[in-house]
């Protein structure tokens, strides 16, 4: 039987689990990430809009920050959206700025606020990194 270790404390792993009872942390936390991107596409909107919460969470990635970028873009739902919209904005990433922007202007009122609120936090993010 193969050996498990979990990436982040390189303890065994006895079972496979979502998180390590060692750590508590992901034992493959670009696998956990990959998950939270596939289930943007989850048919239950309350599903997807959790997923940009639990993006949101982590560190940036060009992965989740594009496919945020996406749910923004065209989830049918407007709470899934302004999810997105408030991710992008924990996330803080400039190449998020014209579709917060865009978002801004054209959303619905609860998505142009939670856009309005992400570019106040993101361009407060940028500047307090050097
Ligand atoms: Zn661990």
């Amino acid at each position: 039987m193969m050996r498990e270790y979990c990436m982040q404390c390189w303890r065994e792993l006895k079972t496979p689990v979502e998180l390590c009872p060692h750590c508590g942390r992901p034992p493959r936390p670009e696998a956990f990430e990959a998950k939270l991107i596939a289930a943007l596409r989850h048919p239950r909107a309350a599903v997807r809009r959790l997923a940009c919460v639990l993006l949101a969470q982590k560190d940036s990635t060009p992965a989740a920050v594009a496919a945020l970028e996406a749910v923004a873009a065209s989830d049918p739902d407007g709470y899934v959206r302004e999810a997105a919209l408030l991710a992008l904005g924990e996330l803080g990433e400039a190449e998020s700025l014209p579709l917060l922007r865009q978002a801004a202007q054209h959303e619905t009122l609860r998505a142009r606020r939670a856009a309005a609120l992400a570019l106040s936090r993101l361009q407060r993010k940028r500047n307090e990194t050097p």
